[in-house]
């Protein structure tokens, strides 16, 4: 396995020690789409001994331009992002252990994703996954590394429990719906979220072997002007979590609805449902609409509307933005 290392090991701020320990490092990935894909692949090529991708969509032709793991099979193939990302990243280094996870992560699970890892890696589209992590990672005392990319421009910063200021000490409170820009608004090209992953990746090495180097500001990239920019930020006195109360992780709810980025696309999700049987779910819709189904997903069309199920109980619409419609097709199908 030296031999594999051996560039990265002659960098001295890295060497042998360091491998040692990215090899004996866990991670976990959440969102792999241009972000994620980057950072999973850096990092099962660094040789970190585990890692973990977590991701609910799956993948679409207009991921492709930016989302470098994937590919026309996979979209053919109509896989999740999550098992592709493991079936592709196997091949670059079957010497690690990497593990793909088909789940949206919310206040029930997320405790469970970030058990017995080292790190927590931001590959996520949507501010309020960042604030139930923010939660869970100070709770648990486990670092993650923020990291976002819209359009030409990016930011990235560390969160480590007890030494930085934490993600809700710079970002107080949920943006209301419709504020921020994302990829179906203001649109996104590759090389910003590829700088934004490359500078998670290099956080991440840092943090995992302990370098004293790494970065406490908030770094702020545009590749269209061709600008980086540090931001100081301090600890803010009122912030609850570093007060350790954990809001987020405490917000509990019911059956919800999530309009999905770019996808055109509803989502539904009831965090009481913990796993689904698609056989059974299958055996019960054949006889209302199309059913098809293996073990990843179940696909199931009936009065021209197409969904898809999930073993994690998750129900997307797809080709509708109508999410009163959606969550009456998941209480009518799927049933709680
Ligand atoms: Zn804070």
């Amino acid at each position: 396995m030296i031999d594999r290392y051996s560039r990265q090991i002659i960098f001295p701020q890295l060497g042998k020690e360091g491998q040692g320990r990215l090899g004996n490092s866990s991670v976990v990935i959440i969102g792999c789409g241009a972000l994620g894909g980057i950072i999973a692949t850096y990092l099962v090529r660094a040789g970190v001994g585990k890692v973990k991708i977590v991701d609910r969509d799956l993948i679409e032709y207009h991921n492709l331009h930016r989302q470098i793991l994937f590919d026309e099979e996979d979209v053919k193939n109509k896989l999740p992002k999550a098992i592709a990302a493991e079936q592709h990243l196997k091949k670059a280094n079957s010497s690690i252990e990497i593990e793909g996870v088909v789940a949206d992560v919310h206040y029930a699970n997320v405790e469970r994703l970030i058990t017995g890892v080292d790190l927590i890696l931001d590959g996520l589209d949507n501010p309020e996954t960042r604030f139930i992590i923010n939660d869970a990672s100070l709770k648990h005392k486990i670092p993650w590394v923020y990291g976002a990319a819209i359009a030409a421009s990016g930011m990235t910063m560390n969160i480590i429990p007890g030494e930085t200021p934490c993600f809700r000490c710079v970002f107080p409170s949920l943006p209301p719906p419709g504020v921020i820009p994302n990829c179906d608004t203001a649109g996104v090209i590759s090389p910003a979220p590829f700088v934004v992953g490359s500078l998670q990746s290099a956080e991440a090495i840092k943090i995992l072997v302990g370098a004293k180097e790494i970065n406490r500001d908030v770094i702020v990239i545009d590749v269209w002007q061709g600008t980086f920019h540090r931001l100081k930020v301090s600890p803010r006195r009122d912030c609850p979590t570093c007060q350790g109360k954990y809001e987020f992780l405490q917000r509990q709810f019911g059956i919800r609805t999530t309009v999905l980025c770019g996808q055109n696309s509803v989502q539904i999700l009831d965090p009481k449902i913990e796993s689904l049987s698609l056989k059974e779910l299958a055996l019960h819709l054949k006889p209302l609409g199309k059913v098809s189904y293996n073990k990843l997903i179940l696909n199931f069309t009936v009065d021209n509307h197409e969904m898809v199920v999930f073993p994690d109980g998750r129900l997307i619409l797809k080709n509708s933005l109508d999410e009163s419609l959606a969550r009456e097709l998941y209480v009518k199908y799927i049933g709680t």
